[in-house]
């Protein structure tokens, strides 16, 4: 067993000192023992939780049949995969890849090469301050976050950025730009410290991209798969995007991406345009199918609303009147409280509550505390959560505004 002082794994990741060894439901245990409630869901990964009966049993099931097989032949879990997530989603088809940054990749491609179907020779996309699209040259070029680019420049050309919520900013590049192909946003900005684009908004964008040929692309990684009570937060604003990238919640922890396309945008790929060797394997594929189906069974979506409105008002409640808390925002069980001060160490107090249990949490964007459950909680466990966080956030605004009752 490697030692945490001798690891030979990259430090791409500042990560904490434990070892996660096993899980059950909403609840994980470390290699030492201990239990922590999951708040984080391996950022919004584990739809179904951990050690789910009907996954395990579809995985294991699969496993033992065929796992992979390449693209080179049809894969029958992928076909009916597509025609389940098209039915869901109002879309066309799907191409299946193995996570967010290749799904955005994918819709990256498909937006270039729309742009040059239609005369562009050096089409642009529209992009978002604070946004998140992943780690690859093009995707963190896309992504609005400088110290996710610094170091890797020259970034990939072709991005024009605007701040959320503004459509006048919008329009105002319509004007100035003759050569946009496509809009590029997240439903609920996730990593950028849950900032939801207004139903209007996404509204406005949507006739706007119509009336101009505009893709409008809306990278549901995060916040997709149910988890804000509907299956894909866009669907809040009742329209219907041209591309969508899904990955992160899809397959319950199996590694799987998949861009939706619709109307023009579902006739850009051509044989030979892209491809993958893993993307849509039996495995992932099947995987996915059994969350799908396991979250329409149990009624997972209404229990993330309910769930997910249950744990904000206890937050309210229990912090509001603190002075140092600034806002809740999100939907369902994608919730961001945000601090006035850098927040960080709360992981580790989430990590070391004292009690029988620990809890899973997330700090992004210094300040905000991130909340990305498995859409399985229950609402018992939803207020042990709640309990956790209010004690462990009280005690650290009580030191960052001593002065304050
Ligand atoms: C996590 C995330 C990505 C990147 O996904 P990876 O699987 O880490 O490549 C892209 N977009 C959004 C909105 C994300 O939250």
């Amino acid at each position: 067993m490697s030692t945490l002082s001798h690891s030979h794994v990259m430090p791409t990741y500042s990560n904490l000192p434990i070892f996660l060894s096993h899980g059950q439901g909403v609840w994980v245990w470390d290699e030492a023992g201990r239990k922590y409630l999951d708040g984080l869901a391996g950022i919004a990964v584990n739809t179904l939780g951990h050690n789910h009966p009907r996954l395990v049993a579809a995985i294991t099931d699969q496993a033992r049949s065929l796992i992979h097989c390449s693209n080179l032949y049809k894969v029958r879990n992928q076909e009916t995969l597509a025609d389940r997530l098209t039915a869901i989603a109002g879309m066309d088809n799907v191409f299946f890849c193995n996570s967010g940054l290749e799904a955005n990749e994918a819709a990256l491609k498909i937006a270039r090469k729309y742009g040059h179907e239609r005369g562009i020779d050096r089409p642009e996309i529209i992009v978002y301050e604070n946004a998140f699209h992943g780690r690859s040259i093009a995707t963190l070029s896309a992504t609005g976050n400088a110290k996710v680019q610094k170091g890797f420049e020259p970034l990939v050309e072709g991005f024009v950025r605007v701040p959320l919520n503004d459509l006048a900013a919008v329009e105002a590049i319509a004007r100035t730009h003759q050569s946009v192909a496509a809009v590029f946003i997240e439903a609920i900005q996730g990593e950028g410290g849950i900032n939801p684009a207004r139903i209007e908004y996404l509204q406005g964008l949507r006739r706007l991209c119509d009336e101009r040929g505009w893709l409008l692309m809306i990278d549901e990684v995060q916040c997709g798969m149910g988890r804000t009570g509907r299956w894909f937060a866009h669907q809040w604003a009742d329209i219907v995007p041209d591309v969508m990238p899904l990955a992160k919640g899809l397959a319950s922890g199996v590694p799987i991406g998949a861009v939706l396309a619709r109307g023009a945008a579902a006739a850009v790929f051509k044989p030979g345009n892209h491809g993958t060797t893993f993307g849509g394997n039996p495995l992932a594929t099947r995987a996915a199918l059994e969350t799908l189906a396991t979250i329409e069974a149990d009624g997972l979506m209404r229990n993330a609303e309910r769930i997910g409105a249950q744990i904000r008002e206890g937050l309210l409640a229990g912090l509001s009147e603190r002075q140092g808390f600034v806002e809740i925002r999100g939907r369902g069980l994608m919730l961001g409280l945000e601090l006035d001060v850098p927040c960080g160490e709360l992981v580790q107090a989430a990590l070391d509550l004292p009690g029988e249990h620990g809890m899973l949490i997330n700090v992004t964007q210094e300040r905000v505390v991130r909340l990305l459950p498995p859409l399985i909680m229950n609402s018992r466990e939803a207020d042990q959560l709640v309990a956790g966080l209010v004690q462990i956030i009280s005690e650290f605004l009580a030191r960052q505004h001593p002065h304050a009752h």
